[in-house]
């Protein structure tokens, strides 16, 4: 379509005088739809082989006691690999779907204390019992929101706890007031992140450390998932770390987006 799109930025010089720019954007915008549109595609068109080689894989992986040494190993390897890369080409659909379509077509009223204990449950399942992980829940009013999204944005926040805090740590999810409406946190007390990192974190691929985040099954994509279901959710992400003092991943939810009376959809799942 032919539409242009403008960008302006009004300056306001004393009570009187105002600056205002407009910028052109409409082939930035346009190359941005490219993008997403690329990004959407091959991830859908690489979903496939990948299924049938994981399914090879599992087959010969029933065989492996009565191979080699070595390619039992390589074996393991690729059925690793290829796990990783199925992860990376759901996350890689997963971000593009939420950053192409509107979003609330599956708002329902939520009840956080459930979600969160569901969390807990899996993240407790991924840490082996090597960290004590509670929930905190002072807020009373439910949360208007897509009980899928808001799952998989705060099981990203609890598995990077999991994941990078540090062996026998203390994890919280705290649904509770806060000033703008209700937060959402996930807190540890682990290794912390260095404040030079903080505001990249939220970039696609971007890690501290990437070989540790490879190791522990990342797919570098975790954060800005719960950045684009937060943005969806009228809600934003902040991040509080201090090396050796733990993180917190605070959502921040307006007022407009709690609801009083009793929430209808229990997040609690079997
Ligand atoms: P991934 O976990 O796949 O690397 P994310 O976007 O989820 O990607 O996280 C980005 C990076 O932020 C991680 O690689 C890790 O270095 C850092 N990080 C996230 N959560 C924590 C945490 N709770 N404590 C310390 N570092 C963290």
């Amino acid at each position: 379509d032919e539409r242009m799109i403008l960008q302006f930025q009004i300056t306001l010089y004393g009570d009187d005088e105002r600056l205002v720019m407009a910028r052109d954007i409409t082939r930035l915008h346009r190359l941005e739809e490219m993008r997403r549109d690329f990004v959407a595609n091959v991830s859908h068109e690489l979903r496939t082989p990948l299924t049938v080689l994981a399914g090879y894989l599992e087959t010969y992986g029933d065989m492996a006691e009565q191979l080699p040494p070595r390619l039992a190993r390589g074996l393991q390897q690729m059925q690793s690999q290829t796990t990783r890369m199925q992860n990376l080409v759901n996350d890689l659909l997963l971000l593009s779907r939420l950053e192409n379509d509107q979003g609330g077509q599956d708002d329902a009223r939520l009840d956080p204390a459930s979600l969160l204990e569901t969390v807990r449950r899996d993240a407790e399942a991924l840490s082996g019992g090597h960290h004590r992980i509670e929930v905190e829940v002072t807020e009373t009013r439910g949360l208007l929101g897509s009980e899928k999204e808001l799952h998989s944005a705060v099981s990203n926040l609890a598995f990077n706890a999991v994941r990078y805090a540090g062996e026998d740590c203390h994890i919280v999810l705290r649904w509770r007031p806060c000033r703008d409406g209700a937060c959402l946190d996930v807190e540890d007390d682990g290794e912390g992140i260095d404040p030079l990192h903080i505001p990249r974190l939220t970039e696609r691929f971007y890690r501290v450390d990437k070989g540790r985040s490879t190791a522990t099954g990342g797919t570098g994509l975790g954060l800005a998932i719960v950045k684009h279901v937060l943005l969806r959710h009228d809600a934003r992400l902040e991040i509080d770390s201090r090396p050796g003092e733990g993180a917190t991943f605070r959502c921040v939810f307006p007022a407009g987006r709690l609801v009083d009376d009793r929430p209808q959809v229990d997040c609690r799942r079997a």
